[in-house]
């Protein structure tokens, strides 16, 4: 497993954050010969009909663009995104998790990106000190309000993802309360504030099974952009195993060896997280390789 190279991992654009302070960037970019365009409407993304690559549009081509991004550049010219109110019903349009994994590396990284500043946008529309409605500045990359010239920048929620082994090797895997049936995962949860990643796994794992681990070790992580999300991915050593779900978050949990877990997504009684997650990657570098069966839908 290459922790490095985890599917929204992968970006290869320059973000060129040294020309955010242009005040004509915007303006500038989308005029200029080479600029590219990713299309978002809502949380996805405008693709190809494979889905494995970015349906990138001319600023020409683009009618009445709306909230513009300037993303950054590559040898090629500008990149920038724009959020469509109305999709364009000829193109494909396309969720993170089902795009994410088999794209190649820059577009993830820019579907990754302009998604994630998308959502930040669409979730902060006013000041949070006094309530005015606020305006994007910076090409996108912060928000000021006018009435008191305060500066709002993206926010990114670390979160922690793990893999628990007990001593023979098997991997606790739990059902959560919002998922479709027969979806198992690794547990995972977000930091508190004046907690380190580590204390927080160790918290989470207890406070949704009971189980006590030890020796949090990090691994990797990649954006998870639904919409703010920070994945750290951690495996960690249970020195317990009796399991008590917390039933809110949790409704099942189980120990898996890996017969066990191999045959149980054979027959669909285990449905996989998708192949664009952390605890895919998790789960499989546990395993050993691919869990070719049980794909989720979505
Ligand atoms: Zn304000």
């Amino acid at each position: 497993m290459d922790w490095t190279r985890l599917p929204l991992s992968r970006d290869t654009t320059d973000r060129a954050a040294h020309r955010r302070t242009d005040p004509d960037l915007v303006r500038d970019s989308w005029a200029a010969p080479g600029t590219r365009v990713v299309l978002v409407h809502g949380a996805a993304v405008a693709t190809t009909a494979d889905r494995a690559a970015l349906d990138l549009a001319n600023p020409a081509e683009v009618a009445d663009p709306g909230l513009v991004l300037f993303l950054g550049a590559d040898e090629s010219g500008d990149l920038m995104a724009v959020v469509r109110e109305d999709p364009d019903p000829d193109r494909t349009w396309s969720g993170l998790r089902d795009c994410g994994h088999v794209m190649g590396d820059r577009d993830s990284g820019l579907a990754t990106t302009a998604l994630a500043l998308a959502a930040w946008h669409a979730r902060h529309p006013c000041c949070s000190r006094c309530g005015a409605a606020t305006e994007p500045a910076l090409g996108g990359w912060t928000r000021r309000c006018p009435q008191d010239g305060s500066e709002h920048y993206p926010r990114t929620d670390p979160a922690v993802i793990m893999a628990i082994t007990d001593a023979d090797d098997r991997l606790l895997l739990a059902h959560g309360a919002a998922w479709p049936e027969r979806r198992f995962s690794t547990l995972a949860g977000y930091l508190e504030p004046g907690e380190t990643p580590e204390h927080a796994v160790v918290r989470e794992v207890a406070e949704e099974t009971a189980v006590r681990v030890v020796d949090p070790q990090y691994r990797g992580s990649q954006p998870w952009p639904f919409p703010a999300s920070l994945m750290l991915a951690y495996t960690a050593r249970a020195v317990t195993t009796q399991i008590t779900v917390d039933a809110t978050e949790v409704t099942q949990a189980h120990w898996f060896s890996r017969a066990a877990l191999a045959a149980a997504v054979a027959t669909g009684d285990v449905v996989l997280p998708t192949r664009t997650s952390v605890a895919r990657a998790l789960i499989e570098d546990w395993y050993g390789g691919p869990l070719d069966a049980g794909d989720a839908p979505r």
